[in-house]
Parts: structure tokens; C-alpha cells; sequence
């Protein structure tokens, strides 16, 4: 970059920070083994992931069990979403408790394409209902209006911690709370709650306890980490549609 360029889009992407660059050489040339092989310097890389897996699960306040490794931001909300809102297991259920056929789902206006896209294409083909909930000038969802959109047959609920063009932050736990006495009422495990965080995970302490989320999506592109890894919490317990097969 020239010396006088500014560069002013953290949102988009941050640079990769110089001690994240020198934690990861090894990987390229010393430690390259794949992590399921059982020789040494597969066992070695397999220390690494479960190290990375373990430093993670603190981050977020969660268990190892509960973290898989995605490609970024885009593939995490895209298991999320396709994940839950295609599990038979799901789907059965709610139609038990609601005796619908077609599962709900509420999400926000301003959410991220990467979730957006996938349930308005699920939207179209007649595989969920979708409430879109509108935000008000500061961009902020109404938690008011949020548990009057909450019905018998809502099975997901998407709604990002932090926004990636005005910066806005959501009542998550606010939410997350309205949800945990909704299905304490209805006597019910849905609707399941997933955040996209990549807004917030470089710049607000994230406890997926405190926010009571069931997935929650993060990337290493927006917080000086490296491109091309993203991060999915699944609450344990939560079964999850696989997206991609033989992958272990
Ligand atoms: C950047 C971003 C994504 C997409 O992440 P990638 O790692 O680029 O695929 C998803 N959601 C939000 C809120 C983002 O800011």
C-alpha cells in the first residue's frame, strides 16, 4: 500500500496480524500432516487443531465438542440455516408440537446475505414461512415486536449480533431470553437460536451462555485472523444437517 492510503475497511476484511502470520508458519512447512492421520506428524497437526479447538471453546465460553471448523463467515450461516431447517428430525417435531407442515423461521431485514439468500431461497421453493422483521432508524430489531412474530410451528430464529454496514448492535441476550421463557411455556425446545457474529467477535466479549444461542457464526477474516476459516458453535445436543459429505 502507499504511504498515503488509509485503509478504512476493518468491516469488510482486517489485516492479518503479524503474531497470527508467525503462529501458523509452522503449519505450512513443519507441522503439514493431515490431522486424521495416525504417524506423527499427523498426530502433531491433530494437537494443533484440538489446541485451536480448545482456545476457541474459551473465547466463546462453550465446550470443545461444540465448535466446528467452516471456510468463513458464509459457510457457517449456511450450515446454520440449511442445518437446522432441513433436519427431518426438526421438521417432525414441529409439525408434532404445531401441527404444521411448513416450519417458521424469523430473521431480520438487515442481516448478512449469507443468511438472508439461503432462507429466502428456502422461502421460495415452500420449504419454510419467513418473518422478516423490520429495524427501526437505528437499525435495531423491536424484541417487542420479535416475540409477537413467534409462533407454535417456529422452528429457527436468525438474528446478527452486530451489523456489517451501520454497525448496529442487536439485543441478543434480550432475545435470547424471550426465547428461553417462550420454550419454557410452550413446553418445547424450538424455536433454535443462531447468531451471526462476525461484527462483534473483534470487538465485544461473546458468551454464548449469556446470549443463550444455539449456533452461533464467526470468522477469522474480521478479527486479524487468517482468510478463509470461519467457526460454527453448535449447542450440544443440537443436531445438525450435514452440508457437505465424507468429511468426517
Ligand atoms: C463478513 C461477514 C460474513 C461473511 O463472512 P466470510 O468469512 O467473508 O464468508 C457473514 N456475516 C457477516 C455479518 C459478515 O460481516
Amino acid at each position: 500500500m502507499n504511504k498515503r492510503d488509509v485503509y478504512l475497511d476493518y468491516a469488510a476484511t482486517t489485516p492479518t496480524d503479524e503474531r497470527v502470520v508467525t503462529a501458523m508458519l509452522p503449519f505450512f512447512t513443519e507441522i503439514y500432516g493431515n490431522p486424521s492421520s495416525f504417524h506423527s506428524v499427523g498426530l502433531k497437526a491433530q494437537q494443533a487443531v484440538a489446541e485451536a479447538r480448545k482456545a476457541i471453546a474459551h473465547f466463546l465460553g462453550a465446550h470443545e465438542d461444540e465448535i466446528i471448523f467452516t471456510s468463513g463467515g458464509t459457510e457457517s450461516d449456511n450450515l446454520a440455516v440449511m442445518g437446522i431447517t432441513q433436519l427431518k428430525a426438526h421438521r417432525d417435531a414441529i409439525e408434532a408440537q404445531s401441527g404444521q407442515k411448513i416450519p417458521h423461521v424469523i430473521t431480520s431485514a438487515i442481516e448478512h446475505h449469507a443468511v438472508l439468500e439461503p432462507l429466502l431461497a428456502l422461502q421460495k421453493k415452500g420449504s419454510i414461512e419467513l418473518t422478516i422483521l423490520p429495524v427501526d432508524r437505528y437499525g435495531q430489531v423491536d424484541v417487542v415486536d420479535f416475540k409477537q412474530a413467534l409462533r407454535p410451528q417456529t422452528l429457527f430464529v436468525s438474528i446478527m449480533s452486530a451489523n456489517n454496514e451501520i454497525g448496529t448492535i442487536q439485543p441478543i441476550e434480550e432475545i435470547g431470553r424471550a426465547l428461553l421463557r417462550w420454550r419454557k411455556s410452550e413446553n418445547t425446545p424450538y424455536p433454535l437460536f443462531h447468531t451471526d457474529a462476525c461484527q462483534s467477535a473483534g470487538y465485544q466479549p461473546l458468551s454464548v451462555e449469556k446470549m443463550h444461542v444455539d449456533l452461533l457464526t464467526f470468522n477469522g477474516s474480521k478479527l486479524y485472523g487468517p482468510k478463509g476459516i470461519g467457526v460454527l458453535f453448535v449447542r450440544r445436543g443440537t443436531r445438525l444437517l450435514p452440508q457437505m459429505l465424507g468429511g468426517g
